[in-house]
């Protein structure tokens, strides 16, 4: 009931076919209702007193009917798949746009394969109760409660002993759905797993191959192929047994009908044509048990599949817009003020804490620290990719949170040290950092960025598809169209994070005289474990455990002689390091 509440706001947009499809639905229904009758008529008021007018004008009639029937089935058939699509169409998208919506504490949560899994099998499974379930269960209620009917006014005591077996039937139904139910939902999370397996295994294929770790791989994908095996073959046995003992429950009733039917058509009390009748109608009263059976199973799985697609829209975003939330008629300067920040993953784990610093529109700051300090996270606060746990960020002299998220996050740009590139060309990729941006303005962020003479060596140039997620670029060549795309973007802050660790010296060439040019004029945060990158930056924050221990300008921080003085130490000889400080004390 919940899951159909639930999609009740999917179907409302079909009303009319909806209701088109009832229609045909309860037409069908009347067809297949006075078949029996028929034939009873053609028994009793043709052969048996053979009247040959009566068998063919009835006969004709019936052939009509079942012309008409199948004319029926053609269009419900159509009008169902139609509703279908279009509902898969909408949730799908739904779910897609509530995904992006939520913050990356989900995505840290789930496991990528499941979500896969979630938006694409989920959602087709409950495609399927949609219209088929929703068809067959009208039909079978309709079927059984009009057979029902006809058969009590045909005889009741024979309808009343076939109360016996249906009663059973009802019992078996009641049990078989809440164990139905457990094995489904059990399913859909291993094929969940069995996926995201499968797509951690595709993607670290490179790793898997250089470690030669193929066999373990294959046996921790085989272990779950196992579970998924065994939880398939269980709800198989289930459905199985179930089913067995319903068609035997059925039999049982035509039994007793064909038994007392018997006898009382030998003692003349009820007519050939009525025993036929009434075996035709009890035809008409199981198979809409049988029916309302595979509803049932489509029901457990769709409930099961329910769940998890209706748990991703129950999802509750940790990042989300005031509802008075603004957006500024102009650019955001890049003035930065933390204060008080504390923030943890989970709980009460503060990764970052008491982070106080204020920085000036246009000022570039280097975070240094050992790894694990905190570094990636302070600067991931300030896009709001996570909210601070206790403290405030200022941007402008604002809360951020104050502004709405697109409007912060629109000027703010991001170079990863291994950026994400999607599938397309490279033009579409460098056009990801600005709406509509225009073929000009891309080829000028690539020559910004160094990047326009190796896209022009490329055999179709901008127009070259970079394949599945860039794999025909090199790391350099990825992180200058990332530095073009924020070129693009124009934003007045600037994240750098790692960006030039695992580079040949030719590309880091490249990229730091480009990087050179963005940085200009922008707020600039940079992280980088090589400390001679961050030299020449305004003031570095040394961040240890969590907290900001150091502040100042490379030299001030070489005097103090502390934790940057002891991290600079691990990479440059300590006499290079004193050098410097003379010279520069001169
Ligand atoms: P590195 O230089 O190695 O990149 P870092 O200084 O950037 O390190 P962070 O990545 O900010 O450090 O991590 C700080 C702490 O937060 C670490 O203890 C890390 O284990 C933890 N952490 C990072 N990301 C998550 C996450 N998504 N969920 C839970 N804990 C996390």
């Amino acid at each position: 009931m919940e899951l159909i509440k639930k999609l009740k706001e999917y179907l409302v947009e079909y009303k009319k076919q909806f209701i088109l499809l009832i229609l045909i639905v309860l037409l069908r229904n009347a067809i297949d209702l006075s078949r029996p009758y028929i034939t009873k008529i053609i028994i009793d008021k043709g052969i048996m007193v053979k009247n040959l007018t009566i068998v063919n004008l009835w006969g004709i009639i019936l052939l009509l009917l079942l012309l008409i029937y199948s004319r029926f089935m053609a269009v419900e058939t159509l009008i169902s798949n139609k509703i279908q699509q279009g509902i898969v169409f909408k949730l799908r998208n739904k779910v897609y746009h509530k995904l992006q919506k939520l913050s990356l504490s989900y995505f840290n949560k789930e496991k990528k394969g499941d979500i896969l899994s979630k938006l694409m099998s989920d959602v087709e499974q409950l495609q399927r109760i949609i219209t088929d379930g929703f068809i067959i269960f009208l039909m079978s209620v309709i079927t059984f409660f009009g057979a029902f009917i006809i058969l009590l006014r045909l005889n009741k005591i024979l309808t009343l002993l076939m109360m016996i077996p249906l009663s059973g039937i009802g019992f078996l139904v009641y049990i078989f759905t809440e164990k139905a139910h457990k094995g489904y939902r059990e399913v859909r999370k291993i094929r969940g797993e069995l996926t995201s397996s499968l797509q951690e295994n595709i993607f670290g294929i490179k790793e898997i191959k250089a470690y030669s770790r193929e066999k373990q791989q294959l046996s921790r994908f085989s272990f779950k192929g196992r579970k998924f095996f065994k939880i398939n073959v269980y709800v198989a046995k289930l459905w199985a047994t179930y089913q067995s003992w319903i068609i035997f429950l059925s039999s049982l009733g035509y039994l007793i009908v064909i038994w007392y039917g018997g006898r009382k058509v030998l003692s003349e009390e009820i007519t050939v044509g009525t025993l036929v009748a009434y075996i035709g109608y009890l035809h008409l009263l199981y198979t809409p048990i049988h029916q309302l059976n595979h509803v049932n199973h489509l029901m457990q799985h769709a409930r099961a599949a329910g769940e998890r697609i209706f748990g991703i829209m129950d999802a509750y975003s940790d990042v989300k817009n005031l509802p008075n939330a603004i957006v500024l008629t102009h650019p955001l300067s890049g003035k930065i003020k933390f204060e008080d920040v504390f923030f943890a993953y989970e709980n009460e784990n503060y990764v970052l804490k008491n982070i106080n610093f204020e920085v000036e529109s246009g000022e570039k700051i280097a975070l240094v620290g050992p790894s694990g300090a905190g570094k990636s996270t302070l600067v991931s606060l300030i896009p709001r990719f996570y909210d601070v746990s206790k403290g405030v960020i200022y941007i402008d002299n604002r809360n951020i949170k104050e502004y709405k998220i697109f409007y912060l996050r629109s000027h703010i740009g991001i170079v990863l040290q291994e950026p994400f590139i999607f599938s397309g060309t490279i033009a579409e990729n460098i056009a990801f950092g600005k709406e509509n941006a225009d073929m000009d303005e891309i080829i000028e962020a690539a020559k910004l960025a160094n990047a326009h003479e190796f896209i022009s060596e490329l055999p179709e140039g901008y127009e070259t598809d970079v394949g599945d997620m860039g794999n025909i670029l090199s790391v350099g060549q990825k992180q200058r169209l990332a530095i073009a795309r924020v070129f693009l973007k124009n934003p007045s802050i600037l994240i750098l994070d790692e960006f030039t660790s695992s580079l040949d010296a030719e590309s880091e060439k490249l990229i730091i005289d480009a990087l050179k040019r963005l940085i200009e004029g922008r707020t600039v945060f940079i992280i980088a474990h090589r400390l001679s990158l961050v030299r020449n930056v305004d003031r570095i924050f040394v961040l240890n455990k969590g907290e900001i221990v150091e502040k100042g300008a490379h030299i001030e921080l070489l005097r103090k002689k502390g934790l940057y003085y002891k991290l600079y130490n691990l990479q440059y000889p300590l006499a290079e390091i004193e050098e410097e400080i003379n010279a520069l004390n001169k």
